[in-house]
């Protein structure tokens, strides 16, 4: 088990001279599972791999329970690293790919290593094809051996680099809950990368949402969601993405207003007091509404703002349909659950909270009010 703090990392590629990491700082708490969330490129694996002690940042510090490992490797530093390309031994059976770790381990009895791998291989279920090679695995069983070969020296971290992307997406669910209740057993601290956000949401104690060599925000998976603190955020977070507008702010004298796609939605002065700075009446603002806030029927018939929308498209997704609609000539995406009525080219009536709407300054893209 270990906490791990990284203060002010900045890692520089020398080849390129590519900055991947700027000035990075975090806690991960002990037994924390912590998901690294971004695009390819965003600089995930380079922390992986700084934390891993794979790679030494050019700057900053890398501390595990208050000490700085800067001159520790991965093996000192105790992590064990799983990656998307299993990196098994091809020559190898699966007890001896597992029990390769515990070679190095000095006065390790056989007895004693026997012990371990099975118990590691009972863990994963995979007791019953201990004797097979790699190539006589499926991609989901050999992810498994992965895993126990990473956990047969109980490590007081776990780094996970994309560990599911090869696998269909059956396999990916059933070895993210393994992983899921692998965290519970073992009681250690979990990195993990994806830059799969509903990988992300499920898994995740906390998620941090990278962005080209920082961390734009970091929060339990339903604060992301809920309170994206900017334009990037709130577009990786939430699946289908969330609709933007340009939008208007409206003085209403004792209240403010947005005007989005021609229609005035009143905004909830407990989310943005009239004194607010720097609003004014016909100023420029991003606001932002997650298709699955867009409702058929009024939840709270007195604060929800209902309007007027024509159906440009319907494709059925199982248990909902996602519903492209048009207001006064603009586009956008909404998800209705169980309805099955709704036909191209009807005019339907669509409702919404004004709470759930969110709102981004146009030149900085940070969000100017939190949501209740
Ligand atoms: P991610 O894991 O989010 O896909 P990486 O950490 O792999 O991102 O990469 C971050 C940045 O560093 C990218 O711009 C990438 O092109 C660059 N990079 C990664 N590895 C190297 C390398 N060995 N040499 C030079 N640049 C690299």
């Amino acid at each position: 088990m270990a906490e791990i703090k990284l203060e002010n990392v900045t890692y520089v590629y020398p080849k390129g001279n590519v900055t991947a990491l700027k000035d990075v700082s975090i806690d991960i708490k002990d037994h924390e599972f912590l998901v690294l969330l971004g695009p390819s490129g965003c600089g995930k694996s380079t922390m992986l791999r700084v934390i891993a002690g794979l790679m030494k940042q050019t700057e900053g510090d890398v501390c595990f329970d208050g000490v700085d490992v800067y001159d520790q490797d991965a093996r000192a530093r105790n992590v064990s690293m799983v990656f998307q390309s299993y990196a098994l031994y091809p020559h190898l059976n699966v007890f001896k790919n597992i029990a390769f770790p515990l070679g190095n381990i000095k006065g390790m009895s056989k007895e004693e290593i026997k012990e371990r791998v099975e118990e590691t291989a009972k863990l994963l279920d995979i007791e019953h094809i201990l004797n097979r090679r790699p190539r006589e695995l499926s991609g989901g069983q050999r992810q498994r051996v992965a895993l126990g070969r990473a956990m047969v020296r109980n490590p007081v971290v776990f780094l996970f680099d994309e560990p599911l992307s090869n696998l269909d997406v059956k396999m990916r669910q059933e070895l993210r809950v393994l992983i899921s209740e692998l965290h519970e057993k073992l009681g250690t601290t979990f990195v993990y990368v994806t830059h799969d956000q509903s990988e992300a949401m499920q898994l995740g104690d906390r998620i941090a949402v990278m962005d080209n060599g920082v961390i734009k925000q970091i929060g339990e998976p339903q604060e992301v969601y809920n309170n994206p603190n900017c334009v990037y955020v709130a577009g990786f977070v939430g699946s289908p993405k969330i609709n933007f507008f340009a939008s208007r702010f409206v003085d209403r004298k004792d209240h403010w207003a947005v005007k989005v796609m021609g229609n005035v939605i009143d905004i909830p002065v407990s989310r943005l007091p009239y004194e607010t700075e720097g609003i004014k009446d016909g100023g420029r603002i991003i606001s932002g509404i997650r298709p699955e806030d867009l409702r058929l029927e009024a939840v709270d018939e007195t604060s929800d703002f209902e309007f007027k929308a024509s159906v440009e498209k319907v494709v059925p997704m199982g248990a909902g349909l996602h519903v492209q609609l048009n207001t006064n000539g603009t586009s956008f995406l909404s998800v209705f659950l169980n309805h099955t009525s709704i036909e191209q080219g009807n005019e339907i009536t669509v409702h919404v909270d004004p709470e759930v709407i969110h709102l981004f300054d146009p030149e900085t893209e940070e969000a100017v009010t939190k949501r209740m």
